[in-house]
């Protein structure tokens, strides 16, 4: 490659402005006063909930109590016995039992219920004990002083009132109470006094850097990474130091509550791979701690080797399943990814299957290292026009390098250019003027390569004129869509699902029911549904065909689980008993009685066909991209 990457544009400022200030308001209720991810998970979320709300009321009113004594002002602020501060008294009330009800319940969870997922470590235990500590001791300071001074409005602080009388039955004289009374007030705001100096210290730092990792977290679309701004002046190409990571991730690190929903969630760890989110997560949180705040920054070593083993940038598929659990949104990929631009572009100590997909990009323009003349000889064979600079089209079709050199999902674009015939679409191709999008460059950490396959694509795409792309590979789709206009190639760009479900709902896509009956199943790409958001499209798209009957997989959507294939495990050597793919395959036999897995990428197609065959269950199920099911349908020209 000879040519240099563009120039990434700068941010411009506005983007830090109102619109930035008005969704991390949005951020910020929806995501840490409301908590909708954490109620995703039930028992969880509302044990979470009565914590989250008991702690914030007791600190507000804590507050206004403490602002009555000359403390940290030279001026007091009485609250006066009135209508206000009996329904001040109630609320503490009842968020002093919220707390210790919301305690109890993590209680119960990790001493009874003990969900696979959750880890016990020490501060798990501080956290819970000093969360019950501190109501249960300012209870009890509440119901000797009731006892002591019986006020007429102890009835406004129902809680505390109950223990006065059952202090009061077992024995309890104001006289006693009085003197127990300064025991417990002193105690009580001893106790307090640690929960405060230990946040810092222990998970509960999260009260502070989980709002704050909520409405800082960078507001780039869902599928892009972030551009190494002047690769080539660039001193630092990712990270291998801790202290190399951008703030942003540095807070990351240090918002993790170890809940372990990422765990959960990651298809490498539930297929056996040696790796988990959190434990990377937790891992570089411990030594960021040892040498940025125990060592004071002088003692800094190589991340790789050290806190983790060099293998462990290369288990997660990229398939963002995490990003989307996470409550606190931490961002494992991200992570992932400057570790890997670290040891691609740097050190270059990289898994030989790495290095030959990468080889093959940088030689022969992809990563199949394929001959260009071998790219979708279905062009040529269906005549379809190829573009030349200064022409134009309504649709340009990007193939992409899975359709364009890989045998089975060949087969898959003829099918998607047949229904764009029979449809009469204007469309083309770039031919030989097509590069690779770059995508398995930059998910495997060559960012260089891949701001080069921009920029070659860009400059190809603005010496044509055509209204959109039409992409049928959810990462070229996602690359064109959400990561070429870092470098400013802004084009309407579409996926094949939404351009066919489109098609169908105009009338210009006519389908038939089959005489041969078959019970379809679709399976939701990471890159197209969580990454992007295109869940009903396909579907629509492939109801249309009459009496199909369809069954959706137990995990779909937002939750579906990642053919093996992104991040670059596509080209690497998995040990066939993690394989991703397999594990998504049984989930259909198991689940489903489908005989027809229906895709909407490549790369989802090409894993699928490779687990079957390993398997050899040929004969009872098989993969088609949606192209392939339509065009078995397609009755007539619209
Ligand atoms: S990264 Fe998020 S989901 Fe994973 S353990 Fe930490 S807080 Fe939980
Ligand atoms: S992106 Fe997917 S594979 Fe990677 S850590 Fe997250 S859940 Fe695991």
């Amino acid at each position: 490659m000879t040519t240099t990457p563009v120039e990434v544009p700068s941010k411009p400022e506005t983007q830090f402005q109102a619109s930035r200030w008005l969704l991390s308001i949005k951020d910020l209720f929806l995501h840490a006063v409301l908590q909708d991810r954490v109620l995703q998970r039930l028992y969880p979320g509302v044990m979470h909930l009565l914590l989250f709300w008991g702690v914030s009321i007791q600190i507000l009113g804590s507050i206004i109590a403490l602002l009555q004594f000359e403390l940290f002002l030279p001026f007091t602020i009485p609250f006066p016995v009135n209508t206000a501060y009996l329904w001040f008294e109630l609320i503490m009330d009842i968020a002093g039992i919220m707390i210790i009800l919301g305690a109890l319940m993590a209680l119960i969870r990790r001493l009874v219920i003990r969900p696979k997922s959750l880890v016990n470590r020490w501060d798990d235990w501080y956290a819970i004990a000093i969360l019950l500590l501190v109501p249960i001791i300012g209870f009890f300071s509440e119901a000797l002083r009731f006892i002591a001074s019986q006020p007429s409005w102890r009835f406004w602080a129902p809680f505390g009132n109950i223990l006065a009388e059952g202090l009061i039955a077992l024995g309890v004289d104001p006289i006693t109470a009085d003197a127990l009374h300064q025991f417990f007030f002193w105690g009580h705001i001893v106790v307090a006094l640690i929960f405060v100096v230990s946040i810092p210290f222990t998970k509960l730092r999260h009260l502070i850097t989980g709002p704050l990792n909520i409405v800082t977290r960078p507001l780039r679309p869902a599928g892009a990474l972030e551009p190494i701004e002047d690769i080539e002046e660039a001193e630092k190409l990712g990270v291998g130091e801790i202290n190399e990571f951008s703030s942003d991730l540095l807070l990351d690190l240090n918002t993790c509550v170890q809940c372990g929903r990422c765990e959960d969630a990651c298809p490498s760890n539930l297929s056996g791979m040696p790796y988990s989110p959190r434990e990377l997560i937790l891992n570089l949180r411990k030594e960021f701690h040892s040498t940025m705040i125990s060592a004071n920054g002088n003692e800094i070593e190589p991340i790789m080797g050290k806190a983790l083993d060099k293998e462990t940038p290369w288990y997660c598929t990229t398939c963002g399943a995490c990003l989307k659990v996470c409550p606190l949104f931490v961002n494992p990929v991200d992570t992932i990814v400057d570790l890997r631009r670290y040891l691609t572009l740097t050190t270059g100590d990289i898994p030989g299957e790495v290095g030959e997909a990468l080889m093959g990009m940088e030689r022969r323009g992809n990563p199949w290292s394929m001959p260009k003349e071998s790219h979708a000889p279905w062009v040529k064979e269906m005549e379809i026009p190829i573009i030349q600079p200064g022409e134009q089209t309504d649709v340009l079709l990007f193939i992409g390098c899975a359709f364009g050199y890989d045998s089975r999902s060949q087969q898959a674009g003829k099918s998607l250019a047949k229904i764009l015939q029979k449809a009469s679409i204007d469309f083309a191709v770039l031919g030989d003027a097509e590069g690779c999008c770059g995508e398995t460059a930059r998910r495997l950490g060559h960012e260089y390569l891949f701001q080069v396959m921009a920029e070659e694509n860009i400059e190809t795409f603005n010496s044509i004129k055509f209204n959109r792309i039409i992409s049928p590979c959810a990462h070229c789709f996602s690359t064109l869509k959400n990561e070429y206009p870092q470098f400013g190639g802004e084009f309407r760009v579409q996926h094949h699902t939404e351009f066919l479900s489109e098609l169908v709902h105009e009338g210009r896509l006519r389908l038939k029911s089959s005489e041969n009956r078959s019970v379809f199943t679709y399976h939701d790409s990471c890159y197209l549904g969580r990454y992007n958001d295109i869940y009903n499209q396909p579907r629509h798209a492939l109801n249309a065909v009459p009496d199909l009957t369809s069954v959706e997989l137990p995990r779909n959507k937002e939750n579906a689980f990642c053919c093996g294939g992104g991040g670059g495990h596509m080209w690497m050597e998995i040990d066939p008993e993690t394989r991703i793919n397999h594990r998504r395959l049984q989930e259909v036999v198991d689940s489903t009685k489908a005989d027809t897995i229906v895709t909407a990428c490549p790369y989802c197609l090409i894993m699928f066909d490779d687990a079957i065959r390993s398997k050899g269950i040929g004969e009872s199920v098989e993969v088609k991209d949606i192209s392939e099911v339509l065009t078995d349908h397609v009755y007539s020209e619209g």
